[in-house]
């Protein structure tokens, strides 16, 4: 081994050994309903292309037309020459989404959370944070130096506790997913908001898996508790249910401003892909002209979930795509993604830090493309995990 990395073979042996060794599984084809690996045909059941528009004809045909009229790359960062109109339009159509005075976008959704957070809270502010967050929340939280307070998952009455116990000279921010992206459930956005408004303290929610499925426009869990305007900092990404790629922030014009100026994520990196930008608006056309894709995916989800639990797993209560199987131990999560594969089903094993030790599971998720057919295969993936993994998990 190379100077100075002489740990690494022990490093990795410790976690192949306790089975949190991620191998990757390479793909031949787009994430539609079924997708090629190894040359065989398999069901796809762990993509978070939730409305099926990745490989949709009139965004495949926007991408193909943003290259043509603006090249492969946008050839700079935005505050430099990147800035196109293109992005400008994405941004508008992101703030009437989402019913804010403006938007940016990211490249992607990990660096608009890990470039948003520390812009607005540093050394001497308080965040308080949902212990289920995204990893890019958490990384914008340690990224901010601010001091950090885990509060428990989607417990208002806890976080009102710790807000009132804490003392903040400074800023304050509250921090959540408005849809948890490994269970699929929601935050308790209006005691959120609520609470937000009487300690006078900044609400960012991350809209992940909330945009383009719930409420009734697809604006995500803000528009689903009819709570348009009152959330002042909304996050997303245009990489799960628009099937795109990249990240955005919504909010207050000045919000926006100072964003432009101030979010390392923003300045100090290429500017989005003009293809991924076309490809968000004309997905953005499709979740406002085809509502039967959210309904969709909200019936699959409860078909499949209802499903699992008739076979003895336990299944979180899900409000998204995201039906999550959890199954307990890293090994046992691996043998029963194992037993998929038998079936030619594709859900890997999600394992720490991805989830709380202990918690390792299936993250089963459905598309609007998947039809009956498909879900009837899934069944029977299910009976081969629960052959498998034995009557204890
Ligand atoms: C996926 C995800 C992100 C990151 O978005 P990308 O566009 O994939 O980088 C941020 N927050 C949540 C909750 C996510 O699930």
């Amino acid at each position: 081994m190379s100077a100075g990395l002489a740990w690494l073979p022990a490093a990795l042996s410790e976690l192949r050994d306790a089975d949190l060794l991620r191998e990757l599984t390479y793909c031949s084809s787009s994430p539609g309903p079924c997708v090629l690996l190894g040359g065989e045909e398999h069901l796809l059941l762990a993509s978070n292309n939730y409305l099926g528009l990745a490989g949709h004809p009139a965004v495949l045909a926007a991408a193909h037309a943003a290259i043509d009229e603006y090249g492969a790359g946008a050839g700079a960062s935005r505050l430099v020459t990147g800035s196109l109109d293109l992005h400008r339009r994405l941004e508008r159509r992101l703030a009437d989404l989402k019913s804010c005075g403006d938007a940016l976008v990211f490249p992607t959704g990990f660096q608009a959370n890990v470039g948003t957070i520390p812009a607005l809270a540093g050394p001497g502010d308080v965040i308080f944070s949902d212990e289920l967050n995204h990893a890019s929340i958490i990384d914008g939280c340690r990224l901010s130096r601010a001091s950090v307070v885990r509060y428990p998952h989607a417990d208002a009455d806890a976080l009102e506790a710790l807000i009132r116990s804490t003392p903040a000279p400074n800023r304050r921010l509250i921090v959540s997913d408005t849809v948890f992206s490994m269970d699929g459930d929601l935050a308790p956005l209006p005691d959120l908001v609520a609470l937000a408004e009487r300690h006078d303290c900044a609400l960012m929610v991350d809209e992940a898996h909330a945009t383009g499925l719930l409420g009734a426009n697809g604006a995500g869990a803000i528009e689903h508790f009819g709570l348009a305007g009152r959330v002042p900092v909304v996050m997303g990404t245009l990489s799960k249910a628009l099937g795109a790629q990249g990240g955005y922030v919504a909010g207050h014009t000045d919000l926006c401003d100072y964003l432009r100026t101030r979010a390392r994520g923003f300045v100090f990196t290429t500017a989005l892909a003009p293809a991924a930008a076309a490809a968000s608006l004309a997905a953005l056309d499709i979740v406002r002209d085809e509502p039967w894709r959210r309904d969709r995916v909200g019936a699959l989800a409860a078909r499949l979930g209802a499903a699992a639990k008739e076979r003895g797993f336990r299944v979180l209560p899900t409000r998204s795509a995201v039906v999550g199987v959890v199954i307990g131990s890293p090994g046992d999560a691996l043998d029963a993604a194992a037993a998929f594969r038998t079936e030619r089903v594709w859900a890997p094993a999600i394992r720490p830090p991805s989830v709380p030790e202990g918690t390792s599971r299936l993250r089963l998720t459905v598309m609007a493309s998947h039809d009956d057919e498909h879900l009837e295969w899934a069944f029977r993936a299910l009976d081969a995990a629960r052959a498998s993994v034995g009557p204890t998990c």
